[in-house]
């Protein structure tokens, strides 16, 4: 009995010096990258860091040394090295809320309706994948992407795209079809006797909410994105009001189902009666949040709701100031500002957002610092906002949105200083997503 045991045990340690010599090749195998950062803004510290040497082993980042440290010496042949001396440095964007199936429907060619009356879903998936580029051209090497617009599961198609090479593109965390309710989504305005696709699943009741829920993330949803209000209007007292949509216990069978799969709820929320309930219902996060009384701040605080404010799309393409519509688009908007102030100062956890989609994805996603900055935020926090704090909202915490080992190897860089000019992140001049460089325009040896 003893002889035939022993053999097995030397094959054992045999076996697990080989596998520990090829995992040890394997490991000097993955392509070594050296940046050298003149400034490294890492996401998380207070203040920027200077001549920083960030060390990346294939995707992942396994060193970050600072204060002028020579290049390391004894780097593989193989060894790329960037030198970035007169720029700063950043981790890969995160921009938590856009539509790469939307594409800032102008109204002269059709708006929004025409994208799912007319629009072939290939079309619309071709589009996307420009939507999804443009992104990772802009250094937004992540995306939190709100939903498809009556495109299906055309989010989790070009996911599958981007993770398995054919097209280039940000990490997509994405949130398919989106729930609302009957009278609660476009398409609306038709006939009652035609019947007309909508932009969301339609529920009514928990059964169905909560049936919705379960195959959406049956097929791949990230995130569950509910819509808690629809329409909105100027009351007689001149305050926004907005319709509510979804009542507790419809959100309630939502949130429920959706923690059991450890995924968290967005909730589309203006304000007023459906804010509410998208608070005592349970919503992860709110997303705009226009408009937030001081009981529902404190409320978000105590359950540690996130706040992902719009500013920008509601700064845009005002109906004229004196229609009902143009009131209302000016209330949006100063009551967006007053709201998102007030979250800031109580310290609700707010995560970078914009609608793109909603802004055609020509123009720069960056424009949103500028507004946060504006409206209360340091740059620096509008940054954090943009990287660690929206990795949190997605729960990757130290892997995405921070330079510092342990962490994909999503870097970023411009010329100047975004701390003195936020504007400056609207020229992202280069960009690497998971080690690999996507873009470089800065003038630099390489
Ligand atoms: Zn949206």
């Amino acid at each position: 009995m003893k002889r035939s045991l022993i053999l097995p045990a030397v094959l054992l340690s045999l076996l697990s010096l080989i596998s520990l010599a090829w995992a040890q090749k394997t490991a000097s195998t993955r392509p070594v990258t050296i940046i050298r950062a003149g400034v490294l803004i890492d996401g998380m510290s207070p203040s920027p860091r200077h001549n920083v040497i960030i060390t990346i082993r294939g995707n992942i980042i396994t060193d970050v040394a600072d204060g002028g440290v020579a290049i390391p010496t004894n780097l593989p042949a193989d060894a790329t090295f960037i030198d970035l001396p007169q720029s700063t440095v950043l981790p890969g964007l995160i921009d938590a809320h856009t539509h790469i199936f939307l594409q800032g429907e102008d109204p002269a060619e059709g708006g929004y309706d025409i994208q799912l009356l007319k629009y072939p879903l290939a079309f619309r998936a071709a589009r996307a994948t420009v939507s999804a580029r443009r992104a990772l051209e802009q250094g937004f090497t992540t995306l939190r992407d709100m939903e498809t617009e009556g495109a299906g599961y055309g989010d989790v198609g070009i996911k599958m795209a981007i993770e398995g090479g054919y097209i280039p593109g940000p990490r997509l965390f994405v949130s398919t079809r989106a729930i609302s309710t009957t009278g609660g989504y476009p398409l609306e305005g038709y006939a009652p006797e035609i019947e007309v696709p909508k932009g969301v699943e339609i529920i009514d009741g928990p059964i169905e909410a909560r049936k919705a829920a379960r195959g959406q993330l049956d097929h791949g949803a990230d995130w569950i994105k509910v819509y808690m209000t629809h329409r909105s209007w100027v009351g007689k007292n001149g305050e926004l009001v907005s319709q509510p949509t979804l009542t507790v216990e419809e959100l309630r069978a939502i949130v429920d189902e959706t923690h059991g799969w450890g995924k968290k709820v967005a909730c589309h929320s203006y304000g007023g009666e459906g804010m509410q309930r998208a608070l005592d219902g349970g919503c992860d996060s709110i997303e705009h949040g226009l408009q937030l009384t001081d009981a529902q701040v404190a409320q978000m605080l105590r359950q540690g709701t996130w706040l992902c404010p719009t500013l920008s799309v509601y700064y845009t393409d005002w109906a004229p100031a004196d229609t009902p519509e143009g009131q209302r688009d000016r209330k949006r908007a100063s009551e967006h500002e007053v709201s998102f102030r007030k979250a800031l100062k109580a310290g609700v956890k707010i995560a970078f957002g914009t609608d793109m989609g909603g802004i055609p994805w020509s123009e720069p996603i960056a424009q949103e610092f500028p507004r946060m900055v504006a409206f209360g935020m340091t740059p620096m926090q509008a940054i954090q906002s943009a990287t660690s704090r929206a990795a949190e909202l997605l729960d990757m915490k130290g892997k995405l949105g921070v330079i510092a080992p342990g962490a994909y190897a999503d870097v970023v860089a411009v010329q100047g200083d975004p701390l003195a000019n936020i504007k400056i992140l609207e020229g992202v001049n280069f960009v690497m997503k998971d080690g690999k460089v996507f873009k470089n325009d800065l003038p630099s040896k390489k």
